[in-house]
């Protein structure tokens, strides 16, 4: 069993990556000769461009997708009804009466043709170090761990927690769970004590999966002992599996299990349990940006077929290729996007444990260099970041590999595409902005979906995926129709991929959802639409402005802001104003390199604000801070801001999901010195 161990896996690397790039090229023969990408509407003579599919997707649903689920996953059972939704009271059901099994989609399925083909690259946090794990060795390892968790008690439609780093056991111990039926509920390993004691309580987990310590940007993490803070509030759960991740030996107590050591007396065959297409597949709490944080839940047919779809579709993805999507799996990105999407697909999935920043802001483009990734998919806040420290640090390392450039999360600023169009992708790269949220399950609005050629547009995501009906309603709640206008973006009729619940509270998943917009789903996101039908996303419903009855959006001002030279980000935020109803308030971060003073920088914002939006838009205070408070994903988090410029300090809310509890305390103390 010396391959789970805590230093790795005993696999030759060098073998395993010839093996690798073997099939790489056989992907890539496949690819030259084949010129359909949806080889399931080749009998469609009238279907010849993406635009042509998205229409029939609309006006044929049922048609659209029971096509694709029925190719592109592995049933049981066959469904007998495609769907039976109603956004009007939120029951969403599709392929009704089908059984399938999530890990057999994403791994037995495989076994057959590509069981030595790497299914995980572990970029283990440690520079320079990396692990392969192919088909095979990962169908073993879920095999394992699925008799484990099943022999501890755990049955179908149980919820496991999972409080791991982004390694092979984290991706094994998720298919395990799918494998016997139970539900994940993956928490980041950031996240403090109390946050993970309150995701446990809430999903009422028996079950938590965990490490002795894991290492993140060169530092030691005591997991364990997070876990077992957490778990002295959780009366409920009744054992803790270990996962030695690192060779230190922590204490270990009653409920305690050694994983690897458990998993050696379990046999790699694990019998399959048939689970319904509408069974929740996992559930995974929302970030938290806007308030408490929600356990939202996705089934397995749906969930499975729609990241299946996406993932191939967004990214032009072809089988040999190596896909990196750096989001850890405590995200949904991480889940659909570094699993289920790809590994459904039979992919390289590459699992990145680190930060960008370690041991240097080049460590993503040296793992580009080292492990020939085709594609590489982040968040713009990471860019902005990266771009802060230089161009040096990308330069030096080759990027030709690269292939197509992803981001999501939140809005993708000007200057950072063009700097991740020009700089990291040599102007050879597509720039795929992707919008959704973790409710959506998969991508909703992308670039390229699949048609070489396709003209694409900086700063925003442009075109519905297909199956996608996109609208704009205003804010009497009445459809902006046309070209070149705004509103509050909602999506008319339902998809494969859509979350089915709130665990615990379908009524809050009913009102936050359904309610606003009667018949539709309502984002809670700006969009504007622009010449030629394409989407741009503004920023949060709640992150516009109303100043002296003009609606301006957040993103906009923040983008004149961060094409400043001497400036790294901005986030600009609303605070009750006597006049003008609403002012606006701008924090902004300045890169290490700046040369200039902050009252010339400040004086050179207001000019570029005066001339790129207009004196409207003008902040009433700008406040400089060495950086702004973000959730563990990385995101800003505006309602802290917010309530610091409307001087409610004490009002701050949940703050568990906050990763650098400093910054407020600066952010107060200095807003209290401007005013
Ligand atoms: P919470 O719902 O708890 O407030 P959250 O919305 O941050 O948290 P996620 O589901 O991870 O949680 O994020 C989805 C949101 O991220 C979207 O609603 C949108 O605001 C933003 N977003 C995602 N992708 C993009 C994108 N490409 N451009 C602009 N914004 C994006
Ligand atoms: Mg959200």
């Amino acid at each position: 069993m010396s391959m789970f161990g805590a230093v790795g896996f005993s696999l030759t690397t060098k073998s395993r990556h010839l093996l690798l790039r073997s099939l790489q090229r056989k992907g890539c023969a496949a690819r030259c000769i084949s010129t359909t990408p949806f080889p399931e509407f080749d009998d469609l003579v009238d279907i010849k461009t993406h635009e042509d599919l998205h229409k029939f997707s609309l006006e044929q649903p049922d048609t659209f997708w029971s096509r694709l689920a029925r190719s592109r996953l592995t049933w049981n059972k066959d469904f007998s009804t495609v769907s039976k939704c109603d956004f009007k009271t939120g029951q969403l059901e599709w392929f009704v009466e089908g059984t399938l099994n999530a890990s057999v989609n994403c791994v037995d399925r495989h076994l057959k043709e590509r069981g030595d083909q790497v299914a995980l690259i572990w970029e283990r946090d440690e520079p320079g170090t990396h692990v392969y794990l192919t088909y095979k060795e990962l169908s073993e390892m879920v095999g394992r761990i699925g008799n484990l968790l099943r022999n501890s008690g755990v049955k179908a439609g149980d919820r496991v927690a999972i409080y791991l780093p982004k390694t092979p056991m984290a991706i094994a111990t998720m298919l395990a769970c799918a494998r016997i039926g139970a539900i994940h509920s993956v928490v980041f390993a950031g996240f403090s004590a109390d946050a993970l004691a309150g995701r446990i309580q809430d999903a009422e987990a028996q079950t938590v999966v965990t490490a002795n310590q894991t290492v993140r940007g060169g530092r030691i993490i005591e997991l364990k002992q997070t876990v077992d803070a957490a778990v002295s509030k959780c009366p409920g759960v009744k054992q803790v599996l270990v996962y030695n991740r690192t060779e230190t030996k922590v204490p270990m107590g009653k409920l305690d299990i050694d994983m690897v050591e458990a998993m050696a007396h379990e046999s790699p065959d694990c019998p399959v349990e048939e689970r319904n297409s509408e069974d929740t597949l996992f559930m995974l709490y929302t970030s938290g940006s806007t308030g408490k944080p929600k356990g939202i839940t996705h089934s397995t047919a749906g969930y499975l077929l729609y990241t299946n779809v996406t993932f191939k579709h967004a990214f032009d993805y072809n089988p040999g290729e190596i896909f990196g999507c750096v989001a850890d799996i405590g995200w949904i990105t991480g889940h659909s996007y570094a699993l289920y999407g790809p590994l459904s697909n039979g992919g390289t999935t590459l699992l990145f444990e680190s930060t960008p920043l370690y041991p240097d802001p080049g460590r993503y483009w040296e793992m580009v260099e080292r492990l020939k990734l085709d594609h590489i998919y982040l968040a713009p806040t990471s860019l902005r970041m990266l771009l802060k420290a230089g161009d040096e640090y990308v330069k030096k390392y080759d990027r030709s590999s690269l292939r197509k450039l992803g981001c999501v999360g939140e809005p993708l600023n000007s200057e950072a595409w063009e700097w991740y169009y020009n700089v990291v992708g040599e102007k050879r790269c597509d720039i795929i902005d992707t919008w959704w949220q973790t409710e959506t399950g998969g991508i909703c609005i992308s670039p390229r979906p699949s048609e070489p050629g396709a003209e694409i547009r900086p700063g925003m995501p442009m075109r519905p995926m297909l199956g996608i009906d996109l609208a704009l309603v205003d804010t009497q709640g009445a459809e902006v129709t046309g070209e070149d206008c705004e509103g509050a973006l909602c999506i008319r009729r339902p998809w494969p991929g859509i979350a089915r619940t709130i665990h615990g509270d379908h009524q809050r998943y009913f009102e936050t959802y359904f309610k606003p917009m009667p018949g539709m789903y309502y984002t809670g996101d700006g969009a504007h639409r622009h010449k030629g039908g394409y989407y741009q996303i503004t920023g949060r419903m709640d992150d516009v402005l109303n100043v002296s009855g003009h609606r301006l959006g957040t993103a906009e001002i923040e983008d004149v802001m961060d094409d400043h030279i001497d400036v790294a980000e901005s986030a600009v935020v609303g605070f009750p104003h006597e006049i003008k109803g609403e002012g606006i308030y701008a924090y902004v971060v300045l890169k290490d390199t700046r040369t200039l003073g902050k009252k010339e920088i400040e004086t050179q914002l207001r000019a570029g604000i005066k001339k790129r939006i207009g004196n409207l838009a003008q902040p009433d205070m700008i406040l400089f801070t060495p950086g702004l408070p973000r959730t563990r994903s990385g995101k800003i988090m505006r309602r802290i801001l917010r309530k610091v410029a409307s001087d409610k300090p004490d009002e701050l809310g949940d703050i568990s999901t906050l990763s650098e509890p400093e910054v407020v305390d600066y952010i107060v103390k200095k807003h209290e010195q401007l005013r």
